[in-house]
């Protein structure tokens, strides 16, 4: 893989991949520590050449269709402020001008997830060097993460996501007892890492969305709770290795917006209840106290004070866990920084998705592209 400081890029055009997915809400930005992560590479390649453009996805949007709630442009005025530059926001990569420039969510553009062998084409022409600094964004196959590097006539990884594999791979040496804690909302990708990590991990402890498909599994009522019913058979499976540990208590509400939270038993979940933070038992977070400990995903809808109990409790008790503590995540570093603060960790990964997937083992696509170059 190569890295900056083996590409001359003196006045160079350059197109940097960066994983600028922030909580936003009402426009304001919740968390800004994935944009200061990415601010060393976009300052090493400014001091090199003027023209510089930045790319990222933002959200999940239908493809080919704008939606202003997942424009880029509060981002792209927080790095005119950091930068104290004015940054022209552009809405595709039909014609990139020279000078500084942020493309508008590259998830609005038709062949991105697909990894379209045109756009793939159009990004990697646009540059002559292309850098790939989207660490939290590495697990994805798409068109600006994986084609944009394979066809640029040069590619490297940029600081941060050099940074990252190094921490991260250190972390992958390790031999000795492992806990793995998974929360988070995105059920389908987080489910299959969670059958690889059940190889290196003691136990996994699910929480969030991903632990009421484990209920459903497990035979529990979840209610109107967020589950994937696709893999409700593969939740089973990875239940039988007697490695799952579920929560015991659950907060309930009948909607998102409810001011009426019920704490119950695990076993008392109604038909109507949405189920939006756990808590496990306290013997079971004690003996989580191994050599080394993996966090990613809160384990509550921790945005909203009454359902923030569980991720609170989690992050107070990682802070002052005598383990080898690694967490990662762009939600997760959200919380940590709520609860606590991000230098009681021994690692914070900037990456959710991508972190699991290559603690758990697995190649990940813009490695792989970047490995080729
Ligand atoms: P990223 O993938 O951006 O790095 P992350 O891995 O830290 O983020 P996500 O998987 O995106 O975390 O999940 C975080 C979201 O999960 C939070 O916004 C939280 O509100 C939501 N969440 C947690 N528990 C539940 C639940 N029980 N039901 C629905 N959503 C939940």
């Amino acid at each position: 893989m190569k890295l900056l400081s083996d590409i001359d890029l003196s006045n160079k055009k350059v197109g940097i991949r960066l994983d600028l997915n922030v909580p936003v809400k009402n426009g304001e930005i919740q968390s800004d520590e994935r944009l200061k992560a990415a601010l060393p590479t976009i300052q090493y390649v400014l001091n090199k050449t003027e023209s510089v453009t930045i790319i990222s996805h933002f959200g999940r949007p239908d493809e080919g269709v704008y939606n202003s709630e997942l424009s880029l442009k509060p981002v792209c005025d927080w790095f005119c402020k950091a930068l104290n530059r004015d940054i022209q926001f552009i809405s595709n990569f039909d014609q990139v001008p020279d000078g500084l420039c942020m493309v508008e969510n590259s998830r609005f553009l038709v062949g991105e997830k697909g990894n379209d062998d045109s756009l793939s084409n159009l990004i990697a022409s646009s540059f002559e060097v292309y850098v790939m600094d989207a660490f939290a964004t590495a697990h994805r196959k798409s068109a600006s993460t994986y084609g944009a590097i394979l066809k640029s006539e040069q590619s490297c990884a940029g600081l941060l996501f050099a940074n990252e594999v190094l921490n991260i791979s250190s972390a992958l040496e390790h031999k000795g007892s492992l806990v793995s804690v998974v929360g988070g909302a995105k059920v389908s990708t987080k489910l299959e890492v969670i059958k690889n990590l059940l190889l290196k991990s003691q136990k996994v402890m699910v929480g969030g969305g991903i632990a009421n498909t484990f209920l459903k599994a497990a035979g529990y009522e979840i209610g109107n709770s967020l589950c994937e019913d696709d893999m409700v058979g593969t939740a089973s499976e990875m239940l039988s290795t007697n490695k799952i540990i579920l929560p015991n208590e659950v907060y309930v509400a009948n909607s998102l917006d409810s001011n009426e939270v019920r704490r119950v038993s695990v076993n008392d979940v109604m038909p109507e209840d949405m189920i939006l933070d756990i808590e496990f038992n306290k013997e079971e977070m004690e003996s989580a106290a191994q050599e080394m400990i993996i966090w990613n995903g809160p384990l509550g809808i921790f945005e909203n004070d009454l359902f923030a109990k569980g991720t609170r409790d989690l992050v107070s008790y990682l802070a002052k866990s005598n383990s080898n503590v690694i967490a990662g995540g762009g939600e997760t570093i959200f919380a940590i920084n709520k609860f606590s603060n991000m230098s009681n960790f021994h690692y914070v990964s900037t990456a959710g998705g991508a972190f699991l997937e290559y603690l758990s083992g697995s190649t990940l696509p813009s490695i792989e592209a970047l490995d080729v170059k």
